[in-house]
């Protein structure tokens, strides 16, 4: 495993300088359909090069697009999770632009209607130490400008040096999925804020299933627009775009990179570009991609193919009634109702169905707490290590209820309960088949122990004398020497209890 060392510079620092960042995102979701947002192709991940493509994702002429409800239902989802208001009446537009993943010449996109806007979001937030730890968390605003609909396009694929042997291919499987644009007011004072507000995105859209969200598999695309400013200034500064990045680890070095240069550069008299910068991670750099005056002129219209998009009010308000409890919702709740502490609560609102399976495990055990930490230590581990969700967990809430409840009871130690719990997730069998098979059922009937005890102190009279006579550091020895009798099984609590009466 490979870390990379991430270069924070705290808000502090760039306050100390008098100089405020400013950020606002814009952030690319694929919605989870099936087919493509105007065609039937499938939007499956990974064929075949060009085997999902038809008349109308190839842009031939006269094919016509027909608008994909399931896009519209997605995106209305994820508008309501991000507190965007939906417009009864929304219009497409043709974003004209040539490049080659791009076969009819422009995109059909939202532009001066869109399908949202007017968004008002809480995110939680944190100021961060040095390494990145959260030192305290703190509810932030974040006003969202809109969210709109809009077809992605296809992939330019390139082989070889560039300048040398080089060749390019283009894969359309890709062109004409949906996405969900979503862009923000400028907000964000901090790379972490960015971070933060990514993450809680993230989080939304993958917990109302409107996306997969996931930055590695390229369906959750961000591009942060950087400028700083003196504080005290009410105008913002010249903002830079920057793209290309891949994860919320780049985000920020590229958000950090560039908020240097640009004090660097202001500070030494010079002046900031309107421009588009492209994250090199290998350099660590950024590095102009088109400058204000290369930018396109995309040359906007509505798109004539298409009907403009008009939802009901009733749609509306039949989405709102299948949308879940929210994740914020629901760590609020979990504070509340279980008594969690808040890293608790988020670490399981983290995905819905690690927070369903707590919830059922709560049922089940009939302890909050124990539930708690028994998933955040144990079960996690087992399901992070074999890469599975908490939905796929080969021991299901019920019976993880029923082994804590063994546990509570003392029918098993906590570190018995800790092996049975390894082995449950190995073989899905059952807590109860497993301490019955291997034995481990712990000994908690006093009559029994009080046997052991008995024998234990007939063996030892001169160690009994010296206790008694004052020397009480034997109590250990003989605790001892009774769970070694019992081989392991005695309930050491009642042990503990029953020597001390006897001894006395
Ligand atoms: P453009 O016309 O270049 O697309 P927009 O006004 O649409 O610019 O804004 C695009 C994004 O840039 C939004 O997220 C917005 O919040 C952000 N933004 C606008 N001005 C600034 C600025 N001065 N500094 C940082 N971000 C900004
Ligand atoms: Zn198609
Ligand atoms: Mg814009």
């Amino acid at each position: 495993m490979l870390y990379f060392r991430l270069k924070i510079f705290p808000l502090e620092l760039n306050m100390k300088n008098g100089w405020e960042t400013v950020i606002g995102l814009e952030i690319h979701a694929q919605l989870s359909t099936e087919s493509k947002i105007f065609c039937g192709c499938s939007t499956h991940f990974g064929d075949e090069p060009n085997s999902n493509t038809c008349p109308v994702c190839l842009g031939l002429p006269g094919a016509l697009p027909v608008l994909n409800r399931r896009a519209v239902e997605l995106g209305a989802r994820a508008a309501l999770a991000l507190g965007l208001q939906i417009n009864e009446r929304s219009i497409f537009a043709r974003k004209n632009y040539f490049y080659p993943d791009l076969p009819k010449g422009y995109q059909i996109s939202q532009y001066d209607q869109p399908f949202s806007a007017n968004g008002e979001l809480e995110i939680m937030t944190a100021r961060r130490d040095e390494a990145g730890h959260p030192l305290e968390w703190a509810p932030k605003r974040i006003r969202i400008t809109r969210l709109h609909l809009e077809e992605d396009a296809g992939k330019n694929v390139h082989e070889g040096l560039p300048d040398v042997d080089r060749f390019s291919y283009i894969d359309l499987n890709r062109a004409g999925t949906p996405l969900a644009e979503i862009v923000t007011e400028p907000e964000f004072r901090s790379s972490w804020e960015a971070h933060d507000y990514v993450n809680h995105v993230r989080r939304v859209l993958r917990w109302v299933g409107a996306s997969e969200a996931d930055m590695e598999k390229g369906n959750l695309r961000c591009e942060p627009n950087v400028s700083v400013r003196r504080i005290g200034n009410e105008t913002f500064g010249t903002k830079v775009e920057l793209k290309n990045l891949n994860s919320v680890r780049f985000m920020q070095r590229a958000i950090e990179f560039e908020i240097e240069r640009q004090i660097t550069l202001l500070e030494s008299g010079g002046k900031v570009n309107q421009e588009t910068r492209l994250w090199d991670e290998r350099a660590q750099e950024t590095r102009v991609m088109r400058s204000k005056e290369e930018a396109h002129d995309y040359r906007y219209f509505p798109e004539p193919d298409l009907a403009p998009l008009e939802v009901s009010v009733e749609f509306i308000d039949g989405v709102k009634a299948s949308m879940p409890e929210l994740p914020e919702e629901r760590r609020q709740r979990f504070v509340q109702q279980y008594d969690l502490s808040f890293s608790d609560a988020s670490q399981l609102t983290s995905e819905r169905t690690l927070a369903d399976y707590y919830e059922s495990a709560v049922e089940a055990s009939g302890n909050a707490r124990t539930a708690a930490n028994w998933i955040r230590s144990e079960l996690l581990r087992e399901l992070e290590s074999s890469g599975l969700a908490a939905s796929a967990s080969p021991i299901p809430p019920q019976e993880l209820g029923k082994l804590l409840r063994l546990v509570d009871e003392d029918k098993i130690s906590g570190k018995q309960g800790k092996d049975v719990l390894v082995e449950m997730f190995k073989t899905g069998r059952t807590a109860a088949a497993i301490v019955e098979e291997q034995g481990l059922a712990q000994v908690s009937d006093t009559g029994e122990i009080d046997g052991v005890i008995d024998e234990v102190l007939a063996a030892n009279p001169g160690q009994v004398t010296s206790y008694r006579s004052g020397k009480e550091t034997l109590f250990g020895f003989f605790v001892g020497q009774v769970m070694k009798a019992s081989k392991g099984k005695a309930n050491p609590r009642v042990v503990n209890e029953r020597l001390k009466a006897k001894l006395s």
